[in-house]
């Protein structure tokens, strides 16, 4: 008998139907004598539609209620599930972030985890209960109601599984594993059998959005095995476990992208020390994580600075800089949100040259203008025009022949 974490995504969830059908999935395994622990999603689409309610009702929507908002997505789907579980005669229970005790910082909208309780839980279990916990959600130690960012029920589901330390951690999606890259995007993608946590960090974070980033990071803190798989079909998905040798040895491992971001420019800055600090304090104090910078030097002292932020971040952000843009002279802020980051990432890249040209080259014969780049021991980001990402992910996965088994390297 083995203690069981399986999250099931959104498109999992749509519709009652497909509770139901999860719900099925999931006995079968409680029928073999396991305990079960399911976090659920909100049903596709809903987090989406309460952020536009909520942005029909404040310019900038008070982060405090968006919590309270958002959270109530994944409370309909939590329920009904336990009612589709007891309707097949078995016993089940919904727990809500503040009834597990999923204790949280106070960072609205994007709450760290500090702590799982599992007391109720276990008790749960003990009862031959299915839990059924929301994912995406948390609570402060003084009782506000917390969401983890968006896609965050993985790392509800990670957490859950360190501290139940659970057998198994399992992610059902709509895909059946981790692909070189997004497999809607282009057929040519090829599933990644077993893949690092490092990596699988790398390619979370820039966009891979099959994984949310702090799951993995808990799964690599608390050596979880995650099992990345499919909602709808029985295959084997993809491992994300510590790195060993019988991995892939890729140059280049997958192909990512991020239409998650925006640009904002302040020009003819005066070019005097302290000025950065006078910029990026007041965005890093309103918890805004600013991704990729870039200062340009002009004749005289003036200086041009671009930077990205997150897109659902980027009217709060502009705020800012105007405010600080007009208090120390620039001359104008500008910002524009259809850009996206196209990233190639792999742990190979670090011993080999002329990675980045090719991405170059690639990109240049596309006629895909590149307005920024960053790059890193395992990876090359470039922002380009939103309208190019597709584009521009078919060209570098042909590239770098990433639709191919890898070659097993002589040692
Ligand atoms: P869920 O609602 O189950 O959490 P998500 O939509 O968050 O599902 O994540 C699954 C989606 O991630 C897939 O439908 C796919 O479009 C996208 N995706 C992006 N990059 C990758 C990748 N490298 N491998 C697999 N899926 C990817
Ligand atoms: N429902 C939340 C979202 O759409 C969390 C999640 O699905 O993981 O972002
Ligand atoms: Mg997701």
């Amino acid at each position: 008998m083995a203690l069981i974490v399986q999250k099931f995504g959104g498109t999992s969830v749509a519709t009652p139907d497909k509770i139901k059908a999860v719900a099925r999935r999931v006995l079968g395994y409680k029928q073999q004598g396991h305990q079960m622990v399911v976090v659920l999603s909100a049903m596709a689409g809903e987090t989406n539609k309460l952020v536009d309610f909520a942005n029909q009702m404040q310019e900038i929507p008070d982060q405090r209620e968006m919590d309270v908002l958002l959270s109530s997505g994944e409370q309909v789907t939590v329920s009904l599930f336990a009612m589709a579980v007891k309707e097949a005669g078995f016993n089940a229970v919904s727990l809500l972030g503040d009834q597990v005790r999923i204790l949280t910082d106070d960072l609205h909208t994007k709450a760290r985890i500090k702590k799982v309780e599992t007391e109720t839980i276990r008790r749960a279990l003990a009862e031959d209960k299915v839990v059924v916990v929301a994912g995406f959600q948390g609570v402060t130690e003084t009782g506000e109601i917390t969401t983890l960012g968006r896609g965050g029920s993985d790392t509800t589901a990670v957490a859950l599984a360190a501290a139940l330390e659970a057998d198994q951690c399992e992610i059902f999606t709509d895909v059946d594993g981790v692909y070189t890259t997004d497999p809607n995007i282009y057929g040519k993608a090829r599933k990644i059998k077993k893949i690092s946590y490092d990596e699988m960090l790398e390619l979370a974070s820039l966009g891979a959005k099959v994984l949310d980033i702090r799951s993995v990071g808990l799964a690599k803190r608390y050596n979880v095995p995650v099992h990345v798989r499919s909602t709808f079909t029985d295959e084997e998905g993809t491992w994300v476990v510590k790195e060993d040798k019988s991995m892939e040895s890729m140059l280049v491992s997958g192909v990512t992208y991020n239409k998650n971001e925006a640009r904002i420019t302040l020009s003819k800055v005066q070019d005097t020390p302290g000025i950065a600090s006078r910029i990026f304090t007041p965005i890093s104090d309103a918890g805004i994580n600013v991704d990729m910078i870039i200062q340009n030097t002009r004749a005289g002292d003036l200086t041009d600075l671009t930077f990205t932020v997150p897109r659902s971040d980027f009217k709060r952000a502009m705020q800012i800089v105007e405010k600080i843009g007009s208090e120390i002279g620039a001359e104008r802020v500008t910002g524009s949100d259809d850009i996206a980051k196209v990233s190639i990432v792999g742990v190979g890249m670090r011993n080999h040259s002329g990675v980045a040209t090719t991405m170059f080259h690639t990109l240049a014969r596309e006629g895909i203008n590149i307005l920024m780049i960053s790059t890193s021991e395992i990876k090359i980001s470039c922002i380009v025009e939103e309208k190019y990402t597709e584009l521009a992910i078919r060209a570098l996965h042909d590239a770098f022949a990433l639709d191919q088994e890898p070659v097993e390297e002589e040692l």
